[in-house]
């Protein structure tokens, strides 16, 4: 390979500049040349491409955010002379590997171009930990470090009024935000869509406590269980405290990404520049026990998410 391409697609994740910069690096230190797509797949039927170099890449790997810019693009997913166009402005760039960084929706984004013959890597970007294949995404422990801060913060006022206070963090589909945030900021219950809720159960528990002494509570909420303040609602009526709410919402994309994400950025960039170096194409990157490693990007696509139930009967225990 001459030449290869890096592009960022779907929501951001705070460590995505990390592997932007570590693919760029490793492909100059191997002699090969990079042109980032900006914005995503939106760029790439736009032929929005720049030549990059050591230096573009400086500066970067302590910020959030994508400096390759990232967007949503339904004609690329709709329309197949997208997606055909796509791979036509790749051959006229005589680009020979894509490295694709985002979730779930990119990644089929990704598998599009392979159809057409096209070689592709990918880089799990995205804050939800929802890709099933690897045990972390990039993104993912920066978002949980910002729940676990938010919910210091929300503790002093939450116990100052001795109420109850309900968190909502993202998560549509899987709860890993929501439970290793809550576990590790001391949550005294954790509403994930994985498992179904008992709001009565939850409000018994609150109102023992409160027997107890303990005047405060924390109630960390994925997106994807419902309605937010509906449950408050309901926690109030049942137990007869005060509750308030808070959703993080975005806040939970930004800041810098921490120690974790930097590490997973970099050492996954960098393998996935050896793979198409090595003519092996077609996977994704990920980290299973504390390795880094690939595989197909089908199977990898294929597979099914486990639960952490263990973490999550933990969680129960310890909030007693
Ligand atoms: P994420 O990558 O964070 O999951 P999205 O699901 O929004 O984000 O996907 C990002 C982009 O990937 C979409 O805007 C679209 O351009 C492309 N994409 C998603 N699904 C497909 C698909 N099935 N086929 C082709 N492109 C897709």
């Amino acid at each position: 390979m001459r030449r290869i391409a890096v592009l960022t697609s779907g929501g951001d994740a705070p460590g995505m500049n990390a592997a932007v910069r570590a693919v760029v690096r490793t492909a100059v230190y191997n002699n090969v040349e990079v042109y980032g797509v900006q914005r995503g797949f939106k760029g790439l039927i736009e032929g929005d491409f720049i030549k990059l170099n050591v230096s573009f890449v400086g500066d970067i790997i302590h910020r959030g955010g994508t400096v390759l810019r990232s967007a949503r693009c339904l004609e690329f997913q709709n329309q197949e002379s997208c997606r055909k166009c796509a791979v036509d402005l790749l051959n006229v760039f005589q680009i020979d590997g894509l490295i694709v960084i985002g979730g779930d929706g990119s990644f089929r984004g990704m598998t599009s171009l392979t159809e057409y013959g096209f070689s592709t890597i990918g880089i799990p970007g995205t804050i939800d930990n929802d890709l099933a294949y690897t045990d972390f995404t990039i993104g993912f422990d920066t978002a949980v470090n910002t729940v676990v801060e938010a919910m210091s913060k929300l503790r002093d006022t939450t116990s100052s009024h001795e109420r109850i206070t309900i968190v909502e963090v993202m998560g549509r589909r899987c709860g890993d935000i929501a439970l290793y945030a809550g576990l590790s900021g001391g949550a005294e219950a954790i509403l994930i869509p994985e498992v179904q809720y008992d709001l009565s159960q939850i409000a018994e528990q609150l109102i023992k406590s409160n027997n107890r002494g303990k005047k405060q509570s924390i109630i960390v909420v994925a997106e994807g269980v419902g309605n937010t303040e509906f449950i408050s609602k309901e926690i109030n009526h049942l137990t007869g405290f005060d509750t308030m709410t808070t959703i993080l919402g975005h806040v939970q994309r930004g800041g810098n990404p921490s120690s974790r994400d930097r590490l997973l950025g970099s050492m996954m960039g960098n393998r996935a520049v050896d793979l198409l170096l090595n003519n092996i194409t077609n996977r994704v990157v990920g980290v299973k026990d504390n390795q880094i490693m690939d595989m197909d990007i089908n199977d990898a696509l294929r597979s099914k998410k486990r639960f952490n139930r263990e973490m999550y009967n933990l969680s129960k225990v310890l909030s007693i």
